[in-house]
């Protein structure tokens, strides 16, 4: 066994099991694509939009009111050192939240879906701007690698496709490019077809389409969104969980 102790002063315990055989699914008719966004976090084919939790908001509001309360303290004192182990503990909360969140998620939709498709990531191209700091806080990579380590541990197909076309650009119903559409544009209507389109609802469907997934026409219209994954869905919780680094 291996202890660890992290910067937030929490203390960590790390050992390995063997496992049974591979755990599988009931098999299931749908497959969805999926966007990844900063509107949202994620949007679904399907219409389906998904927020981060509250749960995960609090624990980052935390973190930026102890990141002040640290600007306000006497360079040197003991009250600026007390804040900066606050700091770290704010940093660990958030970073558990997030990877709870996570956890939920990728195990509904792998649950959920035969087949999951998302892009390879548009981090990629939006990691050298300023909206560098919210794509590293969606934590999106992390959440990619559940998605894809959790589709073959049950059975599923995961399929990460290339951003070889625009997929917000796109009509999803005929085909036709549309034309560059800024980040303010959250609906539009094709000029070819007439279709109108929820703008990540519509990347969504291309990159289910793109992976040669069966989604239907339906997917491009709005549905109201579904009832959150249950808390106890993963099977995991940050507090019996050990950092995957520890
Ligand atoms: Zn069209």
């Amino acid at each position: 066994m291996t202890v660890v102790r992290d910067s937030a002063g929490r203390y960590f315990a790390s050992f390995v099991i063997e496992t049974g055989p591979q755990e599988t699914l009931p098999g299931s008719p749908t497959e969805i694509g999926v966007d990844l966004g900063l509107t949202h976090f994620a949007v679904l084919s399907d219409g389906t939009k998904i927020d981060s939790p509250r749960f995960l908001r609090r624990a980052e509001k935390r973190l930026k009111k102890a990141q002040r309360d640290l600007s306000r303290k006497k360079k040197g004192s003991a009250n600026r050192a007390k804040a900066r182990l606050k700091i770290a503990r704010a940093h660990a909360r958030v970073a558990d939240a997030r990877r709870e969140f996570h956890h939920e998620l990728s195990t509904r939709l792998i649950r959920e879906n035969q087949a999951v498709a998302v892009e390879d990531l548009a981090v990629k191209g939006l990691a050298r701007t300023r909206l560098a700091k919210s794509v590293h806080d969606a934590g999106w990579s992390a959440f990619v690698a559940m998605l894809e380590y959790k589709a073959a541990r049950y059975g599923r197909a995961f399929v990460r496709i290339g951003r070889f076309e625009p997929t917000s650009q796109v009509c999803s119903t005929c085909g036709v490019k549309d034309g560059p559409k800024p980040l303010d544009v959250r609906e539009w209507t094709c000029g070819a077809c007439g279709s109108t389109h929820d703008r990540d609802v519509n990347a969504a469907v291309n990159v289910a389409l793109a992976a040669g997934l069966a989604v239907s026409a339906r997917g491009a219209q709005v549905r109201p969104a579904p009832v959150p994954a249950p808390r106890d869905e993963a099977g995991t919780h940050p507090k019996l969980t050990p950092t995957a680094a520890a």
